[in-house]
């Protein structure tokens, strides 16, 4: 789950980290006494999206105190476009402001969970504010890599390995250490699993603060941080996968033309695998889950129909857990409140096949019945030419 830049500098300076104070708004109105609070006379105003690249979307202004009402009201139900929020963009729906520095020095700084070494890693560059993908690209040497061990805890050598590469003061030193420790703290205590900070900066008056902060947490312990959890913005999120995490089936919006229905992440991938192998793309990532219930099946069924741009469905089932039964009463289900009239393609092994592909058989529903993954793959992708 991701969360607002707003709402990750909260969580940053609860920790102890050095952010800069700012104000949040929902609505352009009522803003002269919001304004006044800020200290400085320059102002910058920015969008509140999940995504990054606002600042060369015209998300982020910087702007006097005067002219900051109007700028205020424009970035309201504006549409950015930045490169991670895909071609449709997304509408700002809040704003936040902010004090305005004048920027010496812009540096990067994030803490993730590394995978392959189960370990908390650490990157830093100097060179911040802008993407640090093209810096891994063009300037590998100016980024670094600090590892930190869970069962260690985190030391002081390691915190200057981490700051090292930014050459502070040392008052600039004190609130550097106070940041990668409540990196640290976040990442185990709050189950984040990113942070970043770009650009972290050293302002005109030496002083060290982040400036952006981008926060994502785990899903899958968010059960566990309901504090995490009151931070959702359903606004940010499709509309399809918010019904689908309603149903507590794990689906992911994709931009093909044939919808996937599957139990198992790994199946899934490999379903999507074979559809891009002959030439097509898959609507979206769906895994019903091991013991899904008619009901659930039932909702993927329909969730993989609201979108418009699926001309065909493979339903492609392993009965372990599952059971091949249980899945076609789903099917059916949906069919009946569905008038279904794209192709259906299903393949069927595992437990009570012959049951499940009896009801199917028997449901009046048009559906191609195939024999492996590979069959059902050319049969969907020739069903919708
Ligand atoms: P994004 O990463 O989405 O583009 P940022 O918050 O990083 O958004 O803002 C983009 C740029 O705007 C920053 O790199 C920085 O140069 C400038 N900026 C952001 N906040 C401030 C601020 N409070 N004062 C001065 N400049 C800022
Ligand atoms: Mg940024």
């Amino acid at each position: 789950m991701n969360i607002h830049e707003h709402q990750a500098k909260e969580i940053l300076k609860e920790f102890g980290a050095p952010v800069s104070n700012g104000i949040v708004l929902f609505k352009p109105e009522g803003l002269e006494d919001k304004i006044k609070k800020i200290e400085t006379e320059k102002i910058v105003v920015k969008a509140q999206i999940h995504a990054g690249g606002r600042g060369k979307a015209g998300g982020v202004k910087l702007v006097s105190k005067t002219n900051s009402i109007s700028e205020i009201k424009k970035m309201f139900g504006k549409t950015l476009v930045t490169h991670q929020t895909g071609p449709k963009g997304k509408v700002v729906n809040r704003v936040y402001i902010q004090e305005a520095y004048d920027i010496d020095k812009e540096f990067y700084i994030s803490c993730l969970i590394d995978r392959d070494t189960a370990k908390i890693i650490f990157i830093s560059s100097t060179e911040g504010g802008m993407d640090i993908e093209s810096v891994s690209k063009k300037n590998p040497e100016k980024i670094v890599k600090n590892r930190v061990d869970l069962k260690k805890n985190i030391e002081e050598n390691d915190i200057q390995n981490i700051l090292k590469i930014f050459k502070l003061s040392s008052s600039q030193y004190q609130d550097g250490k106070n940041l990668v420790v409540s990196l640290y703290n976040i990442i185990v205590k709050k189950d984040a699993s990113l942070i970043e900070i770009n650009p972290l900066v050293i302002t005109k008056h030496k002083k060290l603060i982040c400036l952006d902060a981008k926060m994502n947490f785990d899903d899958n312990a968010l059960y566990r941080q309901p504090d995490v959890l009151k931070l959702r913005d359903l606004k940010e999120e499709e509309p399809i996968e918010i019904e689908a995490s309603k149903n507590n089936l794990a689906y992911i919006k994709l931009d093909g033309s044939i919808g996937c229905m599957v139990n198992g992440a790994g199946l899934a991938m490999a379903t999507m695998d074979i559809i891009k192998l002959y030439g097509h793309e898959p609507a979206n990532f769906l895994d019903v889950g091991g013991g899904a219930s008619k009901e659930q099946v039932e909702a993927a069924f329909k969730l993989i129909l609201t979108d418009k741009k699926v001309k065909g469905i493979l339903i492609n089932i392993f009965g372990g857990i599952m059971r091949c039964d249980i899945l076609a009463q789903g099917v059916v289900e949906a069919a009946k409140v569905k008038n279904i009239k794209i192709p259906i393609v299903v393949r069927l092994a595992g437990t009570n096949f012959e049951k499940g592909k009896a009801i199917l058989d028997n449901s009046g529903l048009k559906i191609l019945p195939a024999d492996d993954l590979n069959d059902a793959a050319k049969k969907i992708v020739k069903a919708i030419k």
